[in-house]
């Protein structure tokens, strides 16, 4: 899957391509990524980006032809893109989406933008989507790329070091993931749950699920809202209550 990020800024972006997973996704092949700088396609000698808005205000505007042009470059060596513009107005990302776009698998072009935002006639006439990470605002699309970037390539077959990690990732099936941990058994004086150890699958998948359920009850009650209880579910609620019930009784 290719991704291109437009930015004014592409030595912030190179440096998450040459890291982590990400690097490792490029070096398997299995993913690409660059930059192409929108300065590179300003039409005039100051290399202007930018200009006042029309109405007046304060800030300024990305200016339509160096998009334009930036935009044409990427889609012509990627024409299966689609390209997204990084808005704070634009649809909320979440790990839904995240899968919608690894599925898709068409690769994706971000325009990253700076200032008060981009002119609006790039953003009817050459953006598929506008998407944005959070109900925030931030200086800049480009930390907003690399957290779609992030997530979605974890999602592509192999680019994780083990294919098994991304199944019981939390969101999967509107839960959250169960607690973890790792050596020492004993850390300050909080003991590793004995049935981790104990090396019994069936005992610890249920242990898991239940660790899964309570911290999504506890910390995302609206997820368990979103689906239906399955029915191992439904009895380990009910135990839940059964004990409830009896420690109200006491
Ligand atoms: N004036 C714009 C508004 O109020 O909608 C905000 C512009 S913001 C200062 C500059 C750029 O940062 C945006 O064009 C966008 O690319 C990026 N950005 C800021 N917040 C974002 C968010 N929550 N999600 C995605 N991109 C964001």
């Amino acid at each position: 899957m290719n991704f291109t990020v437009l930015t004014l800024f592409p030595k912030l972006v190179d440096s998450f391509f040459e890291h982590g997973m990400i690097s490792r996704g490029i070096e398997k092949n299995l993913i690409t990524g660059h930059c192409i700088n929108i300065r590179d396609f300003s039409c005039d000698r100051h290399n202007t980006v930018d200009d006042r808005p029309y109405g007046g205000g304060s800030g300024m505007v990305m200016k339509p032809e160096p998009l334009q042009a930036a935009i044409l470059a990427a889609k012509k060596k990627a024409p299966e893109s689609l390209v997204v513009l990084m808005t704070p107005q634009g649809n909320r990302f979440n790990q839904e989406k995240a899968f919608e776009l690894a599925w898709r698998n068409k690769g994706l072009i971000f325009v990253c933008g700076r200032y008060e935002g981009i002119d609006e006639r790039i953003a009817t006439t050459l953006v598929d989507e506008e998407i944005s990470i959070g109900d925030y605002v931030m200086t800049g699309g480009e930390l907003a790329s690399m957290v779609i970037i992030d997530s979605i390539a974890r999602l592509i077959p192999g680019v994780l070091g083990s294919s098994e990690s991304a199944k019981s990732d939390s969101f999967i099936d509107d839960r959250l993931e169960y607690a973890q941990y790792t050596r020492p058994e004993e850390f300050e004086g909080l003991k590793v749950p004995e049935v981790l150890l104990s090396g019994n699958h069936e005992k610890i998948r249920l242990w898991r699920k239940e660790s899964s359920l309570k911290r999504t009850f506890l910390k995302r009650v609206d997820l368990l809202h979103k689906s239906r209880l399955n029915a191992e579910e439904k009895k380990i609620f009910k135990r839940w209550s059964q004990e409830l019930e009896t420690f109200v009784r006491e």
